[in-house]
């Protein structure tokens, strides 16, 4: 069997800190499962330009001036992390029969890219990442990390657990990715529902080697409440349910408002008065901003904005 003709995606937000280095460590390892024969010559490496603010793109452009199996896509302002993975993907599709996926702060081990090919070559369509071992990541950002994919797995969501956004996937995958026209598009929770045989490779997730994280706690949440969002009605249903919990319990207040009111004991109290308007009122605000969240992202997706804008491209010619 030939080797696989693979391309590497890096989006890159604001990564002037690492870039250089991030470049170093990936072309040695990739041209050294190049002459191992794992991967076909006409290979790439694509980074994304995902509309940074800093001297990342002078520095793609450099790369791709000095290696020509270096390609760099620039994004017209920032799509953010998904849109701009989607951007290198279809960019390239026809070309390559194989894609993985990296961030730019090399905080997923390299080394695991070759278990990946080799699971591919063995028949996979999908290679997931999977951290086994997170000690390199704050007590923080490991809780709610771990916190939310067995929330999102509760709620519904296919999400595999500890496995973000380095994967690998077949050029088959990714032409049915294309059908999934969502503009908030969830690829952890997408590429599960694709299908086709699959496969994990294990790995130790490293610490960021520079530069600051782009995802504040801000975001991370954001990013959370998308997913759940965009992949399960749960959270509505939950809303059904205490509305209809509290229901129940507005009508065991009319029967002891009608008690009351047979039975003489007629005098009206501020507590029973206040206490369900403001605990009614309050699940109702509650209820509405819920359904108003679903409106809003029915909204979005209804407009039908692309999920990114591509501005220019290096190195394409070459492909
Ligand atoms: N990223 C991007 N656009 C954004 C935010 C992030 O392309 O709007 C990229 C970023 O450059 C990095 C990857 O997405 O390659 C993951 O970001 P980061 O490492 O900051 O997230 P964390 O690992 O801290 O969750
Ligand atoms: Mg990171």
């Amino acid at each position: 069997m030939n080797p696989a003709r693979l391309l590497l995606v890096i989006p890159c937000y604001n990564e002037e800190a690492i870039l250089y280095m991030t470049y170093a460590k990936l072309n040695t390892y990739y041209n050294s499962i190049k002459q191992q024969g794992l991967i076909a010559g006409d290979s790439r490496i694509c980074f994304v330009n995902d509309g940074s603010r800093d001297k990342t793109w002078n520095i793609i452009e450099e790369l791709c001036s000095r290696d020509p199996d270096v390609t760099g896509v620039a994004l017209s302002r920032n799509f953010g992390h998904q849109s701009a993975i989607m951007a290198g993907l279809e960019q390239h599709m026809d070309h390559f029969d194989c894609f993985i996926t990296i961030d730019a702060d090399l905080q997923d081990d390299l080394n695991a890219i070759t278990g990946m090919i080799e699971k591919h070559r063995e028949g996979a369509m999908v290679v997931y990442g999977v951290r086994s071992d997170r000690s390199s990541d704050t007590w923080f950002k490991r809780s709610t990390a771990e916190g939310f994919y067995v929330l999102m797995q509760k709620m519904g969501v296919p999400v595999i657990f500890n496995h973000a956004d380095f994967r690998l996937m077949d050029r088959r995958v990714l032409q049915e990715l294309g059908n999934f026209k969502e503009i908030n598009l969830f690829l952890r929770g997408v590429v599960p529902l694709i299908g086709f045989r699959n496969e994990k490779v294990f790995y130790n997730r490293l610490e960021r080697q520079a530069g600051e994280t782009k995802y504040p706690i801000s975001k991370m949440l954001l990013f959370a409440w998308n997913g759940i969002t965009s992949f399960s009605t749960f959270p509505m249903r939950l809303v059904l349910y205490f509305g209809f919990f509290n229901f129940l319990i507005a009508m065991g207040i009319v029967a002891y408002i009608l008690f009351s009111y047979l039975f003489g004991y007629t005098v009206p109290g501020w507590t029973s008065t206040m206490l369900p308007l403001t605990f009614f009122s309050g699940s109702n605000m509650m209820a509405l901003g819920l359904i108003g969240e679903y409106i809003g992202k029915i909204y979005e997706e209804v407009k039908g904005r692309p999920r990114y804008i591509i501005e220019k491209t290096i190195n394409e010619q070459i492909l």
